[in-house]
């Protein structure tokens, strides 16, 4: 029995996680689940799956939790706090920690985790992102490994079984282009949070469609490739792929071309990370047919519509706290986004001009990493400030 705490239950990753681990109860068990301020939710699956405990990070929600029978009521303990949050990502009783969390509030349970030598099912790419030497140094010095739970690494992943990493020449992930692929700035300056948030092929949380919309996404990927397959900038590419059946293309040296080919839902990549190496049935996951989903297309990045994109790959080129800061200030302009604070072009502003000003320092151990973040969400919350000044007294179009 492969036991899991589900850090992150309430959202969208962690509800199809459930899903998986519900049809493969005899393999998987869910021991931990936890949630950011979602009770309710937290509530409903916690009489579903039984788990051992649940966490509640936010410590000021109360806990008022109904139980359908006394014996349910005795199958978990309830704990709160951001310290029961980091206690289950290295529990004992733990073998698989998939960290669902949103943002940079991940960073910690990664390198928790990893330096406790679990496998990490990491749907909270940010944390790699931001940290990525000091996550990798946890997972060498505490033995634990990274298994991607982001539809294109977990393609990477499946094309490489096998390979040694020498033999890869390039990693070209392929992007959906979101909601708003072919138009052009002028008419990007008129979208609302509302149009941001229906994107095409894939059903995700709010944070990760926009991110999607302004392919600040596919930047943050690029970054998360570079460290989990350890390739140099120049050898991992985007291409836009509006079906999103292809997750990702590996090239290899010899000239061979891989791909990993499969309809969009997250459940495969989920699956994937938790029996991963080995493959197990699920008649539930609906395969690929090659006529029904043809033609497959593609494109390249609109760099002038989309320039969040090269900002982020960029950074993640920079080194050091630069892609902490991107990540950062890239939340921020999101929350401002979806608040109508700031327009949809504005996102990049808000990330361009906060890297500008806090260039790029060295990164130590997670105090640096947590500092640069801290710091670029200021500097960010200021360029939103700025901008919502400045269009006082203007029509916003
Ligand atoms: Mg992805």
């Amino acid at each position: 029995m492969i036991r899991v705490a589900v850090l992150g239950a309430t959202g969208s990753i962690g509800g199809s996680t459930l899903e998986v681990i519900g049809r493969h109860s005899e393999r998987f068990r869910a021991e931990i689940l936890a949630t950011h301020r979602s009770v309710d939710r937290l509530a409903r699956q916690v009489e579903r799956y039984r788990p051992r405990v649940a966490v509640v990070a936010d410590a000021t929600q109360p806990l008022a939790i109904a139980t359908s029978s006394a014996e349910a009521a005795e199958a978990t303990e309830w704990r709160t706090g951001r310290d029961a949050l980091l206690a289950a990502a290295e529990d004992p009783s733990v073998d698989v920690v998939l960290n669902a969390l949103v943002g940079a509030a991940g960073l910690e349970l990664t390198v928790r985790a990893l330096a406790a030598g679990k496998r990490l099912a990491l749907a909270n790419k940010e944390s790699l992102v931001a940290g990525g030497p000091i996550v990798l140094d946890a997972a060498r010095k505490g033995g634990g490994e990274i298994v991607p739970i982001d539809s294109e690494h977990s393609a990477i992943l499946q094309c490489l079984h096998g390979c040694d990493a020498k033999s890869v020449q390039r990693l070209i992930l392929t992007a959906s282009g979101g909601p708003f692929r072919g138009r052009g700035p002028g008419e990007l300056r008129r979208v609302r949070p509302a149009d941001a948030l229906k994107h095409p092929t894939w059903a995700m949380g709010a944070k990760i469609t926009i991110d999607s919309a302004t392919l600040a996404n596919k930047a943050l990927e690029v970054i998360e490739a570079h460290f989990l397959y350890g390739l140099e900038y120049d050898r991992i590419g985007a291409v836009v792929h509006p079906q999103s059946v292809i997750h990702s293309f590996v090239e290899f040296v010899d000239g061979s071309v891989l791909a990993q080919v499969g309809l969009p839902t997250m459940e495969l990549p989920i699956l994937y990370a938790l029996s991963y190496p080995e493959r197990i049935p699920d008649a539930t996951l609906r395969t690929y047919d090659p006529v029904a989903s043809s033609p497959l297309t593609f494109e390249e990045v609109d760099h002038e519509a989309f320039p969040l994109f090269a900002l982020g790959v960029e950074a993640g080129r920079r080194g050091g706290s630069a892609a902490a800061v991107y990540n950062a200030a890239n939340e921020v302009a999101v929350e401002a986004f979806l608040a109508e604070k700031i327009s949809f072009p504005e996102m990049a502003d808000v990330v361009g001009t906060t890297l500008e000003r806090l260039g790029a320092h060295d990164l130590t151990d997670i105090h640096d990493v947590l500092a640069a973040d801290r710091e670029a969400r200021a500097a960010a919350a200021e360029v939103v400030e700025h901008l919502g000044r400045s269009a006082t007294g203007m029509t916003r179009t």
